[in-house]
C-alpha cells in the first residue's frame, strides 16, 4: 500500500494550494520543498516581497509630493531602507510562516530536500546533508515553478547585475538603475527605485511595454511612469554589460540592429521573463515528456504523459501568476478526488502593481481584432469620478470591451488607482458570462472609483451618464 495518496514537489502558490486543497477533500498529502522556508518564489522572492516594498515606496512618495497637494504639510520625508527592507522581511516570513501553520492544520507532511521522480509512484527526496529517503504515492505532481530568464553574454551576480531577487534586496539605492525588460516584473521594481531616488531607464525589446496588455493601456501608462521620472528605451536590446569602475556599461542597440550607444549604470536589473523549473528533478529518466519551451506537458486534466504524474504552475503553459497556480492546485485536488476541478482560463485577471495600478481581464482589443471578433467598446477617465477627484487620483480609464452582437462582456482593461481591486467585479461578471448591460445595470455606491467600471460598461451598452 501507498505511503501517500498525493506528493507535491513544491510548495509555491501551487504546490502547497493543491496540498491543502487535498487534504481537505480526504487524500493523505506530502509536499516536498528544497527552500528552507514553504511559499516559493511568490511568497519568499516574488509577489509578496515586491508588494510590501511597492506599499512602502509608494508611501514615500505621497509623503514626499502627494500630501501637499492635499494640504498636508510634513517635513521632507527622509528614507530609511533598512526599516523599509524589515519590514519587506517581516511581511514574507508572516506569510510563509502561515504556508507552514496550513501544513500543520491539514496534517500534510512536510518533507524538507530536493524531490526527483524516480518513476511512477515514487519520489526520492534529498536533505542538505545528502541523506535521501523515498516516497511511495499514488501520485506525484510536479509544481516547481520557475526560474529567472538569463540574458545571454550577461552573468547575474544578484549585487551589480541584479534579478528581481537581488532587486528586492539592495543595501542602497543605485544612482542609476538600468531595467532591461519592460515587463511586469521590470516595472514594478523600476518603480520601487525610482520613487525611492534612482534614475531608471527601461530598454525594452518590442514597441511597447507591458507586451501582451492592451495598447491603450500600456500607451498612457508609459506616458504616467514618465511623468514619474522613469525613462525608456523601446524597440532596443541590451547585448552586453561590463565593469567599469565601480559602475557598469550597459551596450545597447536598436532590437532590428544598428548603431550601438552605451549607458551608464550602477545597477542593471535583468527582468526579460521567467522560465520553467525542472533542473534535477529526474523527468528524462522518468520519461515526463517537456514542450518546446521546456515546460511540463500536461493535458486538460493536468496529466503528463506518465499515468499517475501531473503538473501544475509556473511550470506548465500559460500564464505565469500566482493565482492561476493556485486554481490549478484547487482544481487537480478536486480532479484526484473524483471531482470535476476546472480552470477558465478565458478569466484570468492580471495586475501590475504600480502607482496608478493596471489590471485587465479577458481580451484586449488587439486579440479581438486579430480573432476577427466584433467588438463595441466603452470608456470612462476617472477624471470625470468624484472620488477620484476627492483623492487626487484621477490618471486614467476604465474601458470595457463587449461582443458587438451579444453584448458579452468580452475584456475589462483598467489603469488607475484601485485598479487591482476593482478588476474582480469584471472578473466574477465574465465568469458568469455577464453583458455589459448587466455590469451597467448593476446598483454601485457613490462615491467609489467602481463606479468608473459600471458608467465603462453603460458606454459599451448604450451612453455613459458622466462624460
Ligand atoms: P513557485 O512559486 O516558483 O514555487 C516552486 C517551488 O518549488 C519553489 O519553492 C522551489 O524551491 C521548489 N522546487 C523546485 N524544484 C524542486 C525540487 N526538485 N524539489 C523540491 N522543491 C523544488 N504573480 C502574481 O500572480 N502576482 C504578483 O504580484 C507576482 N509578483 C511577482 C514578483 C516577482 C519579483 C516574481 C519573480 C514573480 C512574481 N509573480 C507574481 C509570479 C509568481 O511568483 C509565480 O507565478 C508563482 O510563484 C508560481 O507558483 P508555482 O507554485 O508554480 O511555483
Amino acid at each position: 500500500m501507498s505511503q501517500y495518496d498525493l506528493v507535491i514537489i513544491g510548495t509555491g502558490p501551487g504546490g502547497y494550494v493543491c496540498a491543502v486543497k487535498a487534504a481537505q477533500l480526504g487524500l493523505k498529502t506530502a509536499v516536498v520543498e528544497k527552500r528552507a522556508t514553504l511559499g516559493g518564489t511568490c511568497l519568499n522572492i516574488g509577489c509578496i516581497p515586491s508588494k510590501a516594498l511597492l506599499h512602502a515606496s509608494e508611501m514615500f512618495e505621497e509623503a514626499g509630493h502627494g500630501f501637499e497637494q492635499i494640504g498636508v504639510k510634513v517635513p521632507k520625508p527622509k528614507l530609511d531602507l533598512p526599516v523599509m527592507m524589515k519590514h519587506k522581511s517581516d511581511v514574507v516570513d508572516a506569510n510563509v510562516g502561515g504556508v507552514a501553520f496550513l501544513m500543520k492544520k491539514n496534517k500534510i507532511d512536510v518533507h524538507t530536500g530536493t524531490g526527483k521522480v524516480l518513476g511512477q509512484g515514487k519520489v526520492e527526496v534529498t536533505g542538505e546533508d545528502g541523506a535521501a529517503t523515498v516516497l511511495d504515492t499514488k501520485n506525484i505532481v510536479i509544481a516547481t515553478g520557475s526560474d529567472v530568464m538569463p540574458l545571454p553574454g550577461v552573468e547575474i551576480d544578484e549585487k551589480l547585475i541584479v534579478s528581481s531577487t537581488g532587486a528586492l534586496d539592495l543595501e542602497k539605492v543605485p544612482g542609476k538603475l538600468l531595467v532591461v525588460g519592460g515587463g511586469v516584473i521590470g516595472l514594478e521594481l523600476g518603480s520601487v527605485w525610482n520613487r525611492l531616488g534612482s534614475q531608471v531607464t527601461v530598454v525594452e525589446f518590442m514597441d511597447k511595454i507591458l507586451g501582451p496588455m492592451d495598447g491603450d493601456v500600456s500607451k498612457n501608462f508609459q506616458r504616467m511612469l514618465k511623468k514619474q521620472g522613469m525613462e525608456f528605451k523601446l524597440s532596443s536590446k541590451v547585448t552586453g554589460v561590463e565593469k567599469k569602475g565601480k559602475g557598469l556599461a550597459v551596450t545597447v542597440e536598436p532590437a532590428k540592429g544598428g548603431d550601438k550607444e552605451v549607458l551608464e549604470a550602477d545597477i542593471v536589473l535583468v527582468a526579460i521573463g521567467r522560465r520553467p523549473y525542472t533542473e534535477g528533478l529526474g523527468l528524462d529518466t522518468a520519461g515526463v515528456a517537456l514542450d518546446d519551451r521546456g515546460r511540463v506537458q500536461i493535458d486538460a486534466h493536468y496529466k503528463t504523459n506518465v499515468d499517475g504524474i501531473y503538473a501544475i504552475g509556473d511550470v506548465v503553459a500559460g500564464p505565469m501568476l500566482a493565482h492561476k497556480a493556485e486554481d490549478e492546485g484547487v482544481a487537480l485536488a478536486e480532479i484526484l478526488s473524483g471531482q470535476a476541478g476546472h480552470v477558465n482560463y478565458n478569466v484570468i485577471p492580471g495586475v501590475v502593481y504600480t502607482q496608478p495600478e493596471v489590471a485587465s481581464v479577458g481580451k484586449t482589443e488587439e486579440e479581438l481584432k486579430a480573432a476577427g471578433i466584433e467588438y463595441k467598446t466603452g470608456k470612462f477617465n476617472f477624471s470625470a469620478n468624484g472620488r477620484a477627484r476627492a483623492m487626487n487620483k484621477t490618471d486614467g480609464f476604465a474601458k470595457v470591451l463587449a461582443d458587438a452582437k451579444t453584448d458579452e462582456v468580452l475584456g475589462v482593461h483598467i489603469l488607475g488607482f484601485g485598479a487591482g481591486e476593482m478588476i474582480h467585479e469584471a472578473a466574477v461578471l465574465m465568469e458568469f458570462g455577464g453583458s455589459s448591460e448587466d455590469l451597467a445595470r448593476t446598483c454601485h455606491a457613490h462615491p467609489t472609483m467602481s463606479e468608473s467600471v459600471k458608467e465603462a460598461a453603460l458606454g459599451a451598452f448604450f451612453k455613459s451618464i458622466h462624460s
